[in-house]
């Protein structure tokens, strides 16, 4: 039987819910699928594994023990694992960490990797992904020994699919990596990631300014959303590049995007256009968002945002 694995981010002591689409993703090969996780979390992994179908659940160390984040060493005991279980095809996230591992399993195996993919065939060995900005898409056919695969966070909804999973270690063998660790800074925010979260709420030149920005982490503290931004903001220096939504930005697919003060160019859509639910918030009725939107609320925003986390904070305590 063909096997497919796909590489478990955690945060918080659970299992990202993204991964969970990754693992639906796979669900349609007829293989037996495997969860690779690191950092000792297989325990508190399993559960959640197992009710969407994972089979076994491989929790990977080394010989000195659990193996803390180097993307090197991940890299390599992964591979070695891959190796053991005689895995050929690799899922993960499009994450940030995902990006990391996945390119360098991809550059040690020779492999072929495709990034961002919203689909995947396992059984073809294909993958689509969207080109020129949302106006195409394409579907890329990998060949090789091994197939590897990086899913858009949040493109595929997870999929229940109760099972057993077994769980089972295995030791790497690592030799010392070039790669240190010095430090790793976590907790130093308490902000949601872009390319993960449900919700985003995005500014644009309609914020006026940097300050103005404060409304929007203000409103997405309570439903947990993540703050975004169209390039007009980035560009005049409001808020940071990593938050830019669009063609030149990241590409976002959350259950609802509320963009405030966007008119909507093609190329800010370019990066948002895949979300569930689209609200905008915009003086001008004719604004190309306004046409393009799930709910359309014409009116200034610094009156709704304001209120609406009046009543976001009522709701949520
Ligand atoms: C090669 C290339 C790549 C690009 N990549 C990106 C990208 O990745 N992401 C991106 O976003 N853009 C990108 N752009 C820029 C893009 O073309 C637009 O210029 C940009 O998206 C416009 O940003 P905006 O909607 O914030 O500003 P504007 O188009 O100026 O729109 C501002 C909107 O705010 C509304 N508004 C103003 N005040 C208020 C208020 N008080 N309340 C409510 N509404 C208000 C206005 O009615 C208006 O609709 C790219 C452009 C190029 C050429």
């Amino acid at each position: 039987m063909k096997r497919v694995a796909v590489l478990i981010e955690m945060k918080d002591g659970k299992v990202k819910p993204a991964c969970l689409g990754a693992i639906s993703a796979a669900h349609d090969s007829d293989a037996e699928l495997f969860a690779l996780v690191f950092k000792g979390t297989a325990a508190a992994s399993l559960e959640t594994l197992q009710a969407h179908g994972i089979d076994r659940v491989i929790e990977i160390t080394s010989q000195d023990g659990p193996i803390q984040w180097n993307a090197d060493h991940w890299a390599r005991a992964g591979i070695q694992a891959l190796q053991y279980y005689n895995i050929k095809t690799l899922l993960g996230l499009a994450s940030v960490q995902g990006k990391n591992l996945l390119s360098r399993i991809a550059a040690l195996l020779e492999a072929p990797l495709v990034m961002d993919c919203t689909a995947v065939n396992l059984s073809e060995h294909t993958a689509v992904k969207s080109q020129f900005s949302g106006r195409a898409v394409a579907e890329f056919k990998t060949r090789g020994e091994y197939h590897l695969y990086g899913m858009r966070p949040n493109a595929l909804s997870a999929v229940p699919s109760p099972g057993k999973a077994i769980l089972e270690m295995f030791q790497a063998v690592l030799e010392k990596s070039k790669l240190r660790v010095l430090e790793v800074q976590q907790g130093l925010s308490d902000r949601v990631d872009l390319t993960e979260a449900d919700i985003i709420i995005s500014g644009g030149r309609g914020m006026e300014n940097s300050d103005n920005f404060d409304i929007l982490f203000e409103c997405a503290r309570p439903m947990s959303a993540a703050v975004g931004a169209s390039r007009v903001a980035v560009d005049a220096g409001w808020v940071s590049h990593t938050m830019q939504v669009g063609q030149t930005g990241k590409t976002v697919s959350p259950k609802v995007y509320i963009a405030c003060g966007i008119s909507g160019s093609v190329q800010h859509f370019a990066g948002m256009k895949t979300a569930g639910i689209i609200m905008a918030i915009n003086l001008d009725p004719d604004a190309a968002i306004m046409h393009k939107c799930d709910y359309a609320v014409c009116a200034n925003l610094f009156d709704i945002i304001p209120a609406l986390t009046r009543k976001l904070k009522e709701i949520t305590g």
